[in-house]
């Protein structure tokens, strides 16, 4: 029996092998190691029905050294700090990435929103607000979504802050929050858009054709639903989704548009008509030309590596992949589009919002999504060709880039 690697392992493992490659100094590589600040609250709650509940919160400054701490925040049930601080230290990385002037960081509580009331998440929400002000704000840190969390959250997220700061209009210093507020068109999408360029650059760099290709994914929440559907408007096959109650496929082909519809009626895929009943296990090990892992860390290991058959991996959840179960895919020949490169839409699109929100100046959803169009397609160049050049996969190469640039940043400042 195989002993789960945590997601705080693998991303260690990530740095590790990646700094090796980039000639990282042993004093830098130390410095990301550790996160700069790990900040836990725990705070009281009124239920609806009149008893005190403590909740415990998380968030976690990875790296400084490139800009203002940017990260989401996840509301889960099974939230560790461990989890936190992985999560933290990848966006570090894919800040740097994607060129966004913004550090690393990543926040969550412990809870469970799907049993909450309205008034209850409310609640959490502007407590766990107070309970972080001392670290956040607009040129500190600036929180945005995660899991379990969403437009409503953030605004009330956003609200509490400024009624904090005596009511000061502050919308840069919080993200994903409603279009009304002074959120950024486009933000919803933000992150199955960018995996849906992945998708198309991969193609174009692997000389096959978008149309007809046949894609099966795993997770149909923001982040799957989105590249689900704008995958199926440019003519992908999509032959399979899932939740975590379970999969459906359709070697025909599911429309994601009419499967949303059902999930809205019923809370899940699961039954959806026009089609069979799959496992989450089975999804990704589907004989199908892509396979986006849209859900949770941790989901292809040394356990299922050798049964998975796609040729491309595009990751659109944050460490799908343990390090084992890459080796044996790599060792297939699997080419595999890296977490901090396949959903850095999410985070750049925050980054578009920020800047959106210092000028109070508001973009429409095209410019929005021309500017992240022209951003992805570079980096994606660039990660491929330092991939071909120096005979390194996809992650190691994305990871290089990311490291070489936090690397002058922290040299600049004179930390090493
Ligand atoms: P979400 O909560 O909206 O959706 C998650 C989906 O995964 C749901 O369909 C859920 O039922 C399913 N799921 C949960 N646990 C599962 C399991 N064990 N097996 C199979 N399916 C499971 O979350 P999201 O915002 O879409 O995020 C999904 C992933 O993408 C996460 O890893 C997140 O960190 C990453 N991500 C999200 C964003 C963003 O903008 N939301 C940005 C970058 C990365």
């Amino acid at each position: 029996m195989h002993c789960k690697k945590t997601a705080w392992e693998t991303a260690i493992k990530q740095l590790e092998e990646s700094a090796a490659i980039a000639g990282l100094s042993h004093e830098i590589l130390e410095l990301l190691k550790k996160p700069q600040r790990i900040y836990t609250v725990h705070f009281p709650v009124r239920m609806d029905d009149g008893t005190t509940k403590i909740f415990t919160g998380f968030r976690v400054h990875h790296c400084h050294a490139l800009g203002p701490i940017r990260g989401g925040t996840r509301f889960h049930p099974d939230n560790t700090l461990e989890d936190i601080k992985a999560l933290a230290l990848w966006m570090t990385i894919k800040n740097s990435l994607n060129g966004i002037p913004a550090g690393g960081g990543k926040g969550g509580v412990v809870c469970d929103p799907a049993t909450m009331s309205r008034f209850e998440l409310e609640r959490v929400c502007r407590a766990y607000i107070r309970a972080i002000s001392p670290l956040i704000g607009t040129w500190k840190d600036f929180p945005g979504a995660d899991i379990g969390t969403n437009e409503q959250t953030m605004s009330w997220m956003l609200d509490e802050w400024e009624q904090i700061h005596e009511m000061t209009h502050d919308p840069a210093a919080i993200s994903g929050k409603a279009l009304v507020l002074g959120g950024s068109e486009g933000r919803p999408s933000a992150t199955g858009l960018g995996v849906m360029f992945a998708v198309r650059e991969t193609c174009k760099y692997l000389g096959l054709q978008m149309k007809g290709l046949r894609v099966a994914i795993q997770g149909f929440g923001k982040v799957g639903s989105w590249a689900a559907r704008l995958l199926y408007d440019e003519g992908v096959i999509i032959v399979a989704l899932s939740d975590v109650y379970g999969g459906i496929l359709n070697p025909e082909g599911l429309s994601p548009y009419e499967v949303l519809k059902f999930v809205e009626e019923t809370g899940s895929v699961v039954g959806y008509p026009k089609s069979e009943s799959i496992t989450n296990e089975e999804l990704l090990c589907l004989d199908c030309n892509v396979v986006i892992p849209a859900a949770v860390q941790s989901v292809i290991t040394e356990e299922n590596a050798p049964n998975i058959k796609t040729r491309i991996i595009v990751e659109a959840a944050n460490g799908p992949i343990t390090p084992e179960g890459e080796q044996i895919l790599l060792s297939k020949g699997t080419f595999i589009v890296p977490d901090i490169l396949a959903n850095g839409g999410g985070t750049t699109i925050a980054h578009l919002e920020r800047v959106q929100g210092l000028c109070d100046h508001y973009w429409t959803e095209e410019e929005v999504r021309k500017q992240y169009n022209i951003i992805f397609t570079q980096v994606y160049n660039q990660v491929y060709h330092v991939a071909k050049e120096r005979n390194i996969s996809m992650r190691m190469a994305a990871w290089v880039k990311a490291l070489k640039r936090l690397e002058s940043a922290i040299k600049a400042r004179g930390w090493v």
